[in-house]
């Protein structure tokens, strides 16, 4: 895959999508999620944290609770609030973004909430609160989707019982063709861009939004492909969190010798 800069000024004619070959501006094929890598535990302040590289999406998820909330009359008495903010650095992108939160942040801490709390058992936790916190240090399209999957590997870092991890992946139409995990410039100049989050173990959808015009047969092609790309996006959490807790064995072993 090429990692050459793609850089268009808006009043240019859009770029050509896909060419004769098949292959999207970045050299990948319609169903090719980019390179993703994710590492557990990069923050020692938080309570559970996570970074993931999609792309060249580069975010950062941290987690502080369960913990007391205040004010003390905005807590549930059957569950815990989870509170959940999304936002992008102002060096994330290259037209510099204001630091203030956007409408588009405001909303997508709404719906990245809402996407993960279908996984956690907020109830073990009355009268609490659960921070979590998404910081988009650099931004190519499918920001969303990253977000949930390393918040979601950062609250099972934290302790946080959970029904399933969650796991997002965005799909959408490109110069008629669905594909998967959109970049940017795809975002821009496509047809649609359809964000969809699943407990990948249950089989359940926590997060489907779309814009664009598919056929009831794109819908079933665009879902598919997202779910296979979920259930790799899964593998590379699980192997996260697994490689987290190999090392902390060591250390262990090695603090106070093997058993
Ligand atoms: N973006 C940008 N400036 C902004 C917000 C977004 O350049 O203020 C870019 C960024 O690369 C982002 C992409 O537009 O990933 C698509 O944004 P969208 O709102 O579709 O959300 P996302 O795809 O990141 O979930």
């Amino acid at each position: 895959m090429s990692s050459s800069r793609i850089s268009i000024r808006k009043e240019q004619r859009p770029p050509k999508l896909i060419d004769e070959e098949g292959r999207r501006v970045d050299g990948r094929r319609p169903d090719e999620l980019r390179p993703v890598k994710i590492e557990v535990g990069v923050l020692k302040n938080a309570d559970g944290s996570a970074y993931i590289e999609l792309g060249r999406n580069k975010i950062i998820a941290a987690v502080y609770g369960p913990k007391e909330l205040h004010p003390k009359h905005l807590a549930l008495p059957d569950r815990a609030v989870l509170y959940c903010r999304y936002h992008m650095v102002p060096f994330s992108v290259t037209e510099r973004k204001s630091p203030a939160p956007s409408r588009r942040e405001i909303e997508l801490s709404k719906v990245i909430r809402e996407a993960l709390e279908p996984a956690l058992f907020l109830e073990y936790f009355p009268r609490t609160e659960i921070d979590l916190f998404i910081e988009v240090l650099q931004a190519d399209g499918g920001t969303r989707t990253a977000g949930i999957t390393a918040a979601s590997v950062a609250l099972a870092d934290a302790g946080i019982p959970m029904r399933d991890l969650v796991a997002a992946i965005a799909v959408g139409k490109v110069e008629g063709q669905i594909v998967l995990d959109l970049c940017d410039i795809e975002d821009k100049y496509g047809e649609g861009d359809m964000p969809v989050a699943m407990m990948p173990s249950l089989g359940q959808i926590t997060l489907l939004q779309a814009d664009g015009v598919y056929t009831p047969e794109e819908v079933k092609k665009a879902l598919e492909l997202a779910k296979k790309g979920i259930m790799k996006i899964y593998e590379v959490q699980r192997e996260a969190l697994k490689k987290k807790y190999i090392e902390l064995k060591k250390e262990v072993e090695e603090e106070y010798g093997k058993k």
